[in-house]
């Protein structure tokens, strides 16, 4: 598939392509969608840190359309991964609700992945939404043992039941329902935040809501911790 003006970019950022074929289709819960695919070789080439994300492409009208997605359990040896799309109206999420095994989907792969913390945090303040629910996974798994609180931003009763990889004992999960677009977590976040924050300097936050969501949340952490720079990790998935 020719993939218009963005693909022309990446390609000259030396961007590559891969064929994935979905193998496995499984609801995960009401609007959440697991695929296993193959990964045509993308797993070679991309390297695996938490949060490792590719650009999937969609035809919408006989047109390209990029959308980001993450990997989900990368198996080099079997050369397959995961995609868990949450459900929406949405070119992506319409692909996803509707594939089936042996269904094809261009990937490239391009630009670094989150760099993760030189040294171990002392607590991950980790806060997304149910896009950001494999990514958030991820960095869960990167660092089983390090205590954890997780915000998750929940659209309904059904992903009440998503797969959060918290442990118990180590890791506190507090679900939000989103209301008023957001600014239900924005409130909770804050409301919260203090008493899971006993340490400022060994915290590590990563964010990933809507677009708006993340940029408040972003904001007022950056006023809490002492280096934000290095302490804030923060980044739209989905413009509202
Ligand atoms: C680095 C990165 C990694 C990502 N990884 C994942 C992932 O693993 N799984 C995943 O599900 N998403 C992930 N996302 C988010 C995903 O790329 C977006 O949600 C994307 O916009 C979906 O495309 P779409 O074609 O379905 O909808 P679009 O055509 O982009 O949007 C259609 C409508 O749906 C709304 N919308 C878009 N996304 C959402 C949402 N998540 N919830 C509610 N409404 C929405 C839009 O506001 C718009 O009104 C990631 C984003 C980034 C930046």
């Amino acid at each position: 598939m020719g993939h218009g003006w963005e693909g022309a970019v990446l390609r000259l950022l030396r961007a590559r392509d891969f064929t994935l074929t979905v193998t496995r289709a499984e609801r995960v819960g009401p609007d959440y969608v697991r695929l296993r695919v193959t990964d045509g070789g993308l797993l070679d080439a991309s390297g695996i840190l938490p949060t490792t994300w590719v650009r999937l492409w969609f035809r919408r009208n006989g047109r390209p359309h990029q959308r980001a997605y993450t990997l989900v359990d990368p198996d080099p040896a079997s050369g397959t991964f995961s995609l868990d799309f949450a459900l929406h109206a949405g070119t992506a999420a319409d692909w996803a609700r509707a594939a089936r095994p042996g269904d094809t989907i261009e990937a490239t792969v391009h630009g670094t992945p989150l760099t993760p913390p030189e040294q171990e945090p002392a607590h991950l303040l980790l806060i997304g939404d149910t896009a950001a629910l494999p990514a958030l996974n991820s960095l869960l798994d990167a660092y089983p043992g390090t205590p954890a609180t997780v915000w998750l931003e929940t659209r309904g009763p059904g992903d009440a039941e998503l797969p959060v990889r918290v442990r118990p004992g180590r890791h506190t999960l507090l679900p939000v329902p989103r209301e008023r677009a957001g600014a239900r977590l924005v409130e909770e976040v804050r409301a919260t935040l203090p008493a899971h924050l006993a340490d400022p300097a060994g915290a590590w936050a990563w964010i990933a809501c809507d677009t708006t969501t993340t940029r408040a949340l972003a904001g007022h952490l950056r006023t809490l911790l002492p280096a934000p720079r290095r302490q804030v990790r923060a980044q739209g998935y989905w413009r509202p």
